[in-house]
């Protein structure tokens, strides 16, 4: 049992190395957030070693007594969390949660409607390489191209054209909230189920900053690592019993062997840090700083250098830029950020001239800088250096010091060794 350092120096350097990289850089990629110490504790502990599968009090191994404490702590708190009155808390990651989902409402080669991937959705509602594309139908909506807002009358007319099983609402990049009230109308309209993926924005629903899916959708799935800022690892809940009998057979067995009970354990701390006015305060932080970037990026300076903020601004804790009539593409301001030591990532937008690793976008994140204590003069400062940094010949010598002045200003898990 020596230590790390001792073991594999490569990995632990590794670790001090990331470490050192997440201290200096500004994190602004949308879904990344940096959990707290607590959470660190449960993920590097002894519940690593056990096997659990089944769940508490009905598991197919012995002893599990104790972890099974964690499992249906996890549980209580995302129930009490969301107002939902069933909560599987096993899923791996969000991904696996949707696949667990889609096998516990659909069958191969049912039509699901979602949002498409180069427009804002995610990999697993549908992509073609992904197992959604592969095994189910897909219909796909879209943004409407001068709003970049998703048009509910357009969802409405494809959901009566194709009347799919499965009705997706859901995204990884679109600035505004969804109208769940409609999207459950028109899912009881054509008789399909209602699932509401809300990985992104699930920490604004839990401080009561965002509308919530609950009460409209059959089924609501989630991570638990982006605006919540929990450990990597998904959820699902929903209030109608027949549907939840249905997804803990899809998550064990129907996708999953054992659940990775140090990950179930800080679930269940991250849901109770969720439910403390702090947590509220810094998804507070979080939307505000994304309208004070959005508001940056809307100036006249930056307009002018062909750069569009879609949608006009954002309702989250997400923007979304527009570089189709910018100098630089997604991937040259990625890079460019990249060197002031901002992090954030090239996106497509709709009906995008450029391809998928390049693109002609960027989506700009709030939640792990406001984790790290950003407020609204921090979130200017950074907004007036993205600002500055995307438009031609800007003095990027300088606006790395004003990064650099930003990161030493709010360290990063200060005396944490790796
Ligand atoms: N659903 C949405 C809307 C997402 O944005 C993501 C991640 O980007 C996922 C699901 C998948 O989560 P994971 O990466 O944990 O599989």
């Amino acid at each position: 049992n020596a230590p790390l350092a001792e073991v594999d120096p490569e990995i632990a350097d590794v670790l001090e190395r990331e470490l050192q990289r997440q201290r200096s850089y500004l994190e602004m990629i949308a879904s990344e957030n940096f959990v707290p110490v607590s959470v660190l504790q449960s993920q590097g502990s002894v519940l690593t070693n056990k096997y659990a599968e089944g769940y508490p009090g009905r598991r197919y191994y012995g002893g599990c007594e104790v972890v099974d404490v964690a499992e249906e702590l996890a549980i209580a708190r995302a129930k009490a969390l969301f107002g939902s009155e069933f909560a599987n808390v096993q899923p791996h990651s969000g991904a696996s949660a949707n696949a667990a989902v889609l096998h516990a409402i659909a069958r191969p080669g049912d039509t699901l409607l979602g949002l498409s991937l180069d427009q804002g959705g995610h990999l697993t509602h549908g992509m073609k390489a992904n197992f959604s594309g592969r095994l189910y139908e897909i219909v796909a909506y879209g943004v409407d191209p001068e709003t970049s807002i998703i048009d509910m009358d357009e969802v409405r007319r494809l959901a009566l054209e194709h009347r799919p099983k499965v009705i997706i609402a859901g995204w990884s990049a679109y600035p505004r909230q969804l109208d769940f009230p409609r999207f459950r109308e028109i899912a009881d309209e054509v008789g399909a189920y209602l699932w509401v993926d809300m990985a992104h924005f699930a920490g604004l629903v839990a401080a009561g900053l965002h509308p919530s899916p609950v009460p409209h959708a059959h089924v609501v799935s989630s991570t638990v690592h982006k605006t919540i800022g929990g450990p990597r690892s998904g959820f699902i809940l929903t209030n109608d019993h027949a549907i939840a009998k249905k997804i803990d057979s899809a998550v064990f067995p129907g996708q999953q062997g054992g659940p990775l009970m140090h990950v179930v354990a800080a679930k269940a701390t991250a849901f109770k840090l969720a439910a403390t006015p702090g947590f509220r305060e810094r998804q507070e932080r979080t939307v505000r700083g994304a309208a004070i970037i959005a508001d940056r990026l809307s100036q006249a300076d930056v307009r002018s250098a062909g750069i569009a903020v879609r949608s006009g601004g954002t309702d989250v804790h997400l923007v979304l830029v527009d570089l189709r009539e910018a100098a630089i593409d997604g991937k040259q301001a990625e890079d460019l950020l990249h060197e002031i030591r901002i992090t954030v990532n090239r996106n497509a937008v709709p009906n995008d001239p450029r391809p998928p690793m390049i693109t002609s976008g960027l989506r700009i994140g709030t939640p792990a800088l406001a984790t790290r204590g950003f407020g609204d003069v921090e979130f200017a400062e950074v907004a007036d250096v993205i600002a500055l940094a995307l438009q031609p010949g800007a003095h990027l010598e300088a606006l790395r010091g004003r990064v650099a002045a930003l990161a030493d200003a709010f360290p990063l898990y200060p005396g944490l060794q790796q």
